[in-house]
């Protein structure tokens, strides 16, 4: 497996495959590598020639109070992952804005809702690292989690709008085996958080399984049971056909998460 750290190696090495016809896929990454993670590249491995997985925590995603410094960095388990699950390169810059950085990526209308008030800036950072990600990789496709539900929709708009030459996939989002979406957060968790975080897959199940009820019941009950435990604070229980999305605080652990409702 190839390391790469500069940006510009990088692109040179991206046009190399490029001119010999080969096919490039892309799995962003912040790393902090888990198996939902390496279910994005089981999604493209077989359709591509080189898949290239990129790890870097991107500043410019984070709020000034958020947890940028502490994101956990675990290099040399992340890169036996990767190997083992078949990636062919690792892209892992160590930087990839300079100190007058000045232009941004900026989705005006679904990166309003949901996470938008509660993390001012986030998805302009997110579209502007995954715009510059795909310039420095060229990838003809590249996969996102539906975990990030809200990302994937901003993405998939700005590759529509700027007329960007990649194809997106979304790949299913991944749980635990209690039920819990798989995120690298969730090694903050302390045993008693993480009983406390299993409400929010808890919750938006039995939304799903209210099938008789209208998606705006659901989502005002889904609301209404969260609200009520102890430990947890809601920021938001939102339907964006069709999917019930939400996000919570445990401890100072804010968690995401969506499902899809029947109707
Ligand atoms: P992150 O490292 O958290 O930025 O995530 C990198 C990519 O993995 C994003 O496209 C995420 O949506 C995706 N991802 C993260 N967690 C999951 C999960 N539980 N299931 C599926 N995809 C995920």
């Amino acid at each position: 497996m190839q390391i790469i750290t500069s940006p510009s190696e990088m692109q040179r090495e991206a046009i190399r495959w490029r001119g010999k016809g080969k096919k490039i896929a892309l799995v962003p990454t912040m790393g902090a590598l888990h198996v939902g993670h390496l279910s994005l590249i089981k999604r493209v491995r077989a359709s591509a020639d080189v898949v290239v997985m990129s790890i870097y925590v991107n500043p410019t995603q984070f709020g000034p109070k958020e947890d940028f410094s502490r994101y956990p960095r675990p290099r040399a388990r992340d890169l036996q992952l990767a190997r083992d699950a078949g990636v062919d390169c690792v892209f892992a810059p160590r930087e990839l804005y300079r100190e007058d950085h000045s232009t941004f990526v900026e989705e005006t209308e679904l990166s309003q809702g949901r996470c938008g008030p509660f993390r001012p800036g986030h998805f302009r950072g997110v579209a502007t690292v995954v715009l510059k990600l795909f310039n420095l990789v060229q990838p003809q496709v590249a996969v996102f989690g539906q975990k990030d539900a809200q990302q994937c929709d901003v993405i998939e708009r700005m590759v529509r709008d700027l007329n960007v030459p990649v194809k997106i996939v979304r790949a299913p989002l991944l749980r635990d085996k209690n039920g819990l979406a798989l995120s690298s957060r969730n090694a903050y968790l302390s045993p008693e958080e993480y009983q406390v975080a299993l409400e929010l897959p808890k919750a938006l199940k039995r939304a799903v399984d209210r099938k008789k009820l209208s998606p705006k019941v659901r989502r005002q009950l889904a609301w209404n049971e969260l609200q009520e435990k102890k430990d947890l604070k809601v920021e938001y229980v939102e339907f964006c056909p069709p999917f019930l999305c939400a996000a919570v605080r445990v401890g100072k652990t804010r968690l995401i998460d969506n499902v899809r409702l029947g109707q």
